[in-house]
């Protein structure tokens, strides 16, 4: 009998092959721990759907099926939110469990031990994230300020290969730089690294540190997934690169390793804390980036393999 290929969404399990194309990398709504509580940021419920519902619905026009949600446990998730507006979009949402990077635990969690992280990341994927009933469907983790992993993003890496292998759940991370480090902690907890999204390698801060072919070969998927975030924007955030610097990045890239390649824009639909990047979406995917492949001469199989296929692969539940 063939085995279900199942993936976790906010409101169930679904089949991989009912993803359609899928944002691996998205944020409904990211901030530092307790921005969004700054007065100075206040947002009513009111108005972060009425920022958020609008994109998730072109997104979904566009034909987009799936909104990978990378917000940590500390930065502003919320889950029930997230199944309303899957309801009302007909947007399937992937929630995470785990953490943005070390610096963003609150100390509740930064104090605790690779076991109890393990357990709570195994539970937030079995039995739910809090009372919302739904199951998280990829752990994040992610490397704090400063370009080194520290030892609790460390222990939260241990946590989440113990929690992958527990339940089958991929994990996607914040920076691939210092990869070495978190090659060694998935290989000593026998963590197959296709189980691995390094994201953010195409980022103007972080691309000339990221050994992008290197992760590729050790057998690591490569996250080129903050398209978008461009130099040419009105006003460029400090992690932005030219537009078409990045696109020449990729093609290098997936013309030598497109199985390992996933692509996203990084975007907040409502970000909390600050303002976030004017003019930048989830969309900048079918709008600008799809066309730029297509004009640059990649085909529509190779499109497919990058935004259907790659992130149904990756996604599925193993057992
Ligand atoms: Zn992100």
């Amino acid at each position: 009998m063939r085995k279900l290929s199942r993936v976790n969404t906010v409101l169930g399990p679904i089949p991989a092959e009912e993803l359609g194309v899928v944002a691996i990398h998205e944020h409904i709504g990211y901030g530092m721990p307790g921005s969004e509580l700054d007065t100075r940021w206040w947002k009513t419920p009111e108005e972060r759907y009425a920022e958020t519902v609008p994109k998730l619905r072109t997104f979904h026009e566009y034909g987009g099926g799936t909104f990978v949600d990378a917000t940590g446990i500390c930065n502003g998730r919320d889950v029930d939110y997230y199944k309303s507006l899957s309801a009302k979009t007909g947007v399937h949402i992937v929630a995470c469990t785990g953490f943005v990077g070390g610096d963003t635990a609150l100390p509740h969690f930064a104090r605790a031990s690779v076991d109890y992280l393990a357990e709570q990341f195994v539970h937030e994927i079995t039995v739910g994230i809090g009372t919302t009933g739904a199951r998280a469907g990829v752990i994040k983790v992610g490397v704090s300020r400063g370009g080194r992993m520290t030892d609790l993003d460390k222990r939260i890496y241990r946590a989440a290969a113990r929690a992958a292998l527990a339940t089958g759940v991929p994990i996607l991370t914040h920076l691939a730089i210092d990869a070495e480090n978190a090659i060694a902690i998935f290989a000593e907890e026998g963590l197959a690294l296709d189980r691995v999204l390094f994201g953010h390698a195409d980022d103007g801060v972080n691309a000339e540190k990221t050994r992008d072919t290197w992760i590729a070969e050790q057998g690591g998927r490569v996250g080129f997934d903050t398209f978008g975030y461009e130099t040419e924007l009105e006003d460029p955030p400090f992690w932005a690169r030219p537009r078409r610097e990045r696109l020449d990045h990729f093609l290098r890239f997936i013309d030598q390793h497109l199985d390992k390649a996933l692509a996203s824009a990084d975007a907040n639909c409502s970000p909390l804390g600050w303002p976030g990047v004017k003019g930048h979406t989830v969309n900048y995917i079918f709008e600008d980036l799809i066309p730029d492949l297509r004009a640059a001469g990649v085909d529509e199989a190779t499109i497919t393999r990058l935004f259907v296929e790659n992130p149904a692969t990756f996604l599925t539940i193993q057992n």
